[in-house]
């Protein structure tokens, strides 16, 4: 999966006996998770940041909270550097979270709540939640049909989340499992290893395009410009004898010629495949992904 997909942000309360208590989990990191949702429509990640922090006189807390822009850890989940934090999501008298797990899910579990409703864009919301879920998943080897629970599961006498969040963009838990599960496969994009640069594009490069350019601008007298070009041809040449391309020169050459030259040739029913083929050993040779 794409681990950098959404940024996750940490700002934690303070720790508190009611809130968080700053125990870590027995089980070190997380056994499982459970999906929630606020039961707070139109409440945002940072508005129950705020919440958490005042509130002194219940014992409920939740590690993550996500809305359609943010992904908010108000308590250590693990995820960073900070190791994960015990949490009051789940209510302890229950036996689900025993039997299923074989342990109480505020002592093994982080707790990750959907924010919903309101002014809450529910697909935006929705794919951070997911995303998330997949990190967990993937970062600790667990498997999202059997040690993801929503808080239902756990405890259907009480609760109804997060299913009910989830009814209203129209989506079923079982769905949520599934698109968790093809969100962790989702290839990583991977930067080619870098490779020298074919001789017939570096001379096809220096000869068509970079040297037309250099002259062109030496003749009109703009110094600074040849220069580039001189610098960009001598790049070139490096990168045909093993240097690493700056990415910066492999996109200029591609967008200012090659692209073009692809359309040209195109409008024109010539078959335009070289250009595509000595644009990705330019990226190849500046690290960047194929297109
Ligand atoms: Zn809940």
């Amino acid at each position: 999966m794409n681990a950098n997909k959404y940024p996750i942000e940490r700002r934690y309360i303070d720790k508190r006996p009611n809130v968080r208590p700053g125990i870590r989990l027995v089980t070190g990191s997380p056994a499982f998770f459970v999906a929630h949702d606020t039961g707070n429509p139109g409440a945002s990640a940072d508005n129950h940041w705020t919440y958490f922090q005042r509130q002194t006189d219940r014992t409920a807390s939740a590690q993550v909270f996500i809305d359609d822009r943010k992904i908010l850890e108000i308590i250590p989940a693990g995820t960073g550097a900070d190791p994960a934090e015990q949490a009051y999501h789940v209510i302890r008298n229950i036996k689900a979270d025993n039997e299923l797990y074989g342990y109480d899910a505020n002592h093994a579990a982080l707790g990750i709540e959907l924010c919903y409703g309101g002014s809450i864009n529910f697909d935006q919301a929705y794919k951070r939640f997911v995303w998330y879920l997949a990190l967990c998943c993937s970062k600790w080897g667990k498997t999202p049909s059997t040690h993801i629970a929503s808080h239902r599961q756990l405890d259907p006498a009480r609760k109804r989340d997060c299913d009910q969040a989830l009814a209203a963009g129209g989506v079923t838990l079982k769905q949520l499992i599934a698109d968790i599960t093809a969100e962790l496969a989702v290839p990583v994009p991977i930067a080619p290893a870098p490779a020298k640069l074919p001789a017939d594009v570096r001379d096809h490069v220096i000869v068509s395009y970079i040297q037309s350019a250099w002259l062109a601008s030496f003749q009109a007298g703009e110094r600074e410009e040849a220069d580039h070009y001189s610098r960009l041809a001598d790049n070139v040449r490096a990168a045909a004898a093993g240097e690493k391309l700056p990415k910066s020169n492999a996109q200029e050459i591609i967008f200012n010629w090659l692209s073009p030259a692809w359309h040209k040739a195109k409008a024109n029913g010539l078959d335009p495949s070289r250009y595509n083929v000595m644009a990705n050993a330019l990226r190849t040779s500046a690290g960047i992904p194929l297109a």
